[in-house]
């Protein structure tokens, strides 16, 4: 008897779900995952959002190779499309754009100490301009143009440009 009750209950269950998934998808509008306040009415995105969102991620980082670097440095692996992978032990360099960059430029910091080999000349000037505010004042404390284009595309600091 009480097997019987059960095993009416587990046909019941089965002939729900069976209905269920059979009837048209429950439409259930959530935010766009991309953040512009509209809603998607299927999955996360709004259409094309998604490609938007994508895009706009690209132009803040200089492109989709410098979008890798980041991400690899972030997860300490290569990232590769034939799924190959190695292990990062040094920053991967990317690419900056030092064309918009003048005297007045600000710099933001991103280490909290001296990076380079030490005993090094390198070493030695990171000592001095580290700190510095602006381009001009990291010329000033010793530093040069060089300098500041590998520590920036190590990431040790990042230069902010006026058409930000
Ligand atoms: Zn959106």
């Amino acid at each position: 008897m009480y097997f019987n009750a059960v095993l009416a209950i587990v046909h019941s269950t089965m002939y729900l779900t069976a209905e269920l998934n059979m009837s048209p998808r429950k439409i259930d509008p959530k935010p766009c995952a991309c953040g512009c306040g509209g809603m998607a009415k299927t999955g996360e995105y709004m259409p094309g959002h998604d490609q938007k969102l994508r895009a706009a991620i690209e132009r803040e980082v200089g492109g989709l190779a410098n979008l890798r670097s980041i991400v690899e440095q972030h997860i300490g692996h290569t990232i590769s499309s034939t799924g190959k992978r190695e292990r990062i032990t040094h920053p991967v360099p990317r690419t900056v754009d030092m064309s918009s960059v003048d005297m007045d430029s600000k710099i933001k910091w991103k280490v909290t100490e001296n990076p380079k080999k030490s005993e090094s000349l390198a070493w030695g000037r990171f000592e001095k301009y580290y700190g510095a505010k602006t381009v001009q004042d990291y010329i000033d404390r010793g530093g040069v143009k060089p300098d500041l284009k590998y520590d920036w595309e190590r990431g040790f600091l990042e230069v902010i440009t006026g058409d930000v």
